[in-house]
């Protein structure tokens, strides 16, 4: 048989599930009827549809009950955006204006209302919106369907080893399929970030989105192998190929294995230096896998996050609150909060200015808290709050630019602390605020800010994307972004130097920490903090724990008087393998 396809795709969940493929039903293609319905009927369409709202409800909140003890309240809060939507009167009084005024059928005029509220959703091109635009698509369909009685997942029988196939398996739908029967998930459509990948991750389900056309080359029954570490979806796989596949599962079980074993040992040069390894966090779902790769602490929480979560509104007081204080119950050491950093290229929120020529110099970040201070000063005050009862809590603020920027921003913080203190809030007065070192504007000046802050955490995403010019989301121009050009290499060190020599503590917390090609080089540069994506603990402590000081220190010396990245790359990589026994296989390894 030679009728094997492979599918390229974008993988999500980093492991390999092989099984039988159940392809499901393209819901877009539902057919909506549509018909005029007589006055005397009116009142009983309204009705109809009143009910289709109702069992809709009542399915959501069955989902969501399900899963409960599957998933955190994070996700878990998917299925009330679902639920908000439909309960939303206005959406409700239209559709049963339409049927009244233009005598329309229920289906008819539900699928109106939510069109006219996608298309304004569409002429915003942002990941935050069309998420909106799924989760309206999804009620849409499953009310229709319950107008036309029809079950979505009846026709549905689930068995062993079954791997998903859709053009895009909506929240809901995962809710209602998921059982552990489930070993792969392959989609049309999809990237990242979008719902059911986060999901998906959540529940660690091997899977590949983005794949184009698996709904039409799938077919129910045949046999799909899904490589999440690679992307790839092999439909039909002959069968010594699939004992290769059966391996990489295996492979990927004994590698964290090794990882999690890796993660007790001590984080100490072969000279007996200690480094701290943080983790970066960005959702709940991240909290177990900072206790198995023992994280020591998060170097950084990117807060906008929570504003996501509560995207249209803004999250209260209590909303900021009862994460931080979540963080402080789940994660032992230090816990960085990031006050609020979106803008830029950073997903979209309603309370952003829309009309931005150039968004990545605009009104990002610090920028907008400061112009937006009641929003600034909502999230302050639930981080002073935490902070009186976690003393472990520190504060940190992005995109400084300047000292008189800095000024401002501790002013105000100032400012909250003593507005609390008269009200009688218990907080931690010595909170240990930060910087993030992250525009080359403050990289060139460390010296002058350090008399301002307790720390500074270097974040190279945005440091390489300002200091060598190219955005970090274009892929045309993605080749030039270097961590190893000597501009930045230079910046870093002068940065790792001053907060060395002015006392104040020093991390990174940019993708470059958990790189561990890079380990060597910033560890030679003095750096003793590195926050990352936990799951990169394990080879950063691997590579870490091979080397001495001394030599990471004759590296950096080297390397800064060599004049181009591809240079100083090589440079690097030469020594990693000179210096690090284990460094091939290492390198190897995808996270
Ligand atoms: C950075 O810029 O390096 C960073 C860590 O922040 P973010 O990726 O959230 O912009
Ligand atoms: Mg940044």
């Amino acid at each position: 048989m030679s009728n094997r396809i492979k599918l390229k795709g974008t993988g999500i969940v980093p492991d390999v599930g092989i099984g039988k493929a159940l392809v499901l039903e393209d819901k877009t293609k539902i057919v909506i009827p549509y018909y005029n319905v007589l006055e005397e009927n009116i009142e009983g369409e309204v009705e109809r549809f009143i009910s289709a709202v109702e069992k809709t409800k009542q399915q959501i909140e069955g989902a969501k009950n399900n899963l409960n003890s599957d998933l955190n309240s994070s996700h878990l809060s998917i299925f009330d955006t679902h639920l908000l939507i439909l309960k939303d009167q206005s959406l409700i009084d239209k559709t049963v204006s339409l049927i009244k005024e233009k005598l329309l059928n229920a289906e008819y005029a539900f699928k109106e209302v939510i069109k006219e509220l996608i298309k304004k959703f569409k002429s915003i091109e942002d990941v935050y919106f069309q998420q909106r635009r799924e989760d309206l698509e999804d009620i849409a369909t499953r009310v229709i369907a319950n107008l036309q009685e029809k079950d979505l997942t009846a026709s549905l029988d689930l068995k062993e080893d079954t791997i998903l196939v859709a053009k895009v398996i909506h929240p809901s739908d995962l809710s209602l399929l998921y059982n552990d029967k489930v070993v792969g998930i392959a989609t049309d459509y999809g990237g990242v970030t979008t719902h059911t990948s986060i999901i998906a991750k959540a529940l660690n389900i091997p899977t590949v989105v983005g794949l184009h056309n698996a709904t039409k080359v799938v077919l129910d029954g045949d046999i799909v192998i899904v490589d999440g570490i690679e992307g790839d979806v092999i439909v039909k796989p002959k069968e010594s190929e699939t004992s290769v596949y059966i391996e990489k599962h295996q492979k990927r079980l004994n590698l964290e294995r090794e990882f999690i074993e890796i993660s007790k040992k001590d984080s100490k040069t072969i000279d007996g230096e200690r480094i701290y390894l943080l983790a970066n966090v960005e959702i709940e779902e991240e909290f177990p896998s900072l206790k198995k790769f023992n994280a020591e602490g998060v170097g950084l929480y990117r807060s906008e996050f929570i504003f996501l979560k509560h995207a249209p509104d803004l999250p209260t007081e209590n909303a900021h609150y009862n994460f931080y204080r979540s963080l402080c119950d789940h994660v032992n050491g230090e816990i960085i909060i990031r006050t609020l950093d979106l803008g830029g290229e950073k997903f979209f929120h309603e309370v952003l200015e829309k009309d931005e020529q150039n968004p990545v110099l605009g009104l990002r970040a610090v920028r907008f808290c400061l112009r937006r201070k009641d929003i600034f000063r909502t999230q302050l005050r639930a981080i002073l709050r935490v902070s009186g009862e976690c003393e472990r809590v520190k504060v940190m603020f992005p995109l400084i630019s300047g000292v008189d920027e800095l000024k401002e921003v501790l002013e105000f913080l100032d400012e909250i602390k003593k507005e609390m203190i008269k009200q009688g809030e218990k907080i931690n007065k010595n909170i240990k605020k930060g910087i993030m070192i992250e525009v080359p504007s403050a990289a060139e000046i460390p010296d002058l800010l350090a008399k301002y802050v307790d720390f500074f955490s270097i974040g190279t995403n945005d440091l390489i994307q300002y200091c060598l010019a190219i955005d970090r989301n274009n892929d045309k121009v993605n080749y030039l972004y270097k961590p190893s050009h000597p501009a930045v290499i230079r910046m870093i060190n002068r940065v790792i130097k001053s907060a060395n020599e002015n006392g104040i503590d020093v991390s990174m917390c940019g993708e470059m920490a958990g790189n561990p090609k890079f380990t060597t080089l910033l560890l030679g540069m003095g750096l003793r903090k590195f926050s990352m994506n936990a799951a990169s603990i394990p080879l950063v402590k691997a590579v870490l724990r091979s080397v001495k000081i001394s030599d990471c220190e004759q590296l950096v010396e080297r390397v800064l008087s060599m004049e181009s990245a591809s240079q100083i790359e090589r440079h690097i990589i030469a020594m990693n393998h000179k210096l690090i026994p284990d460094y091939e296989r290492l390198e190897g390894i995808k996270l």
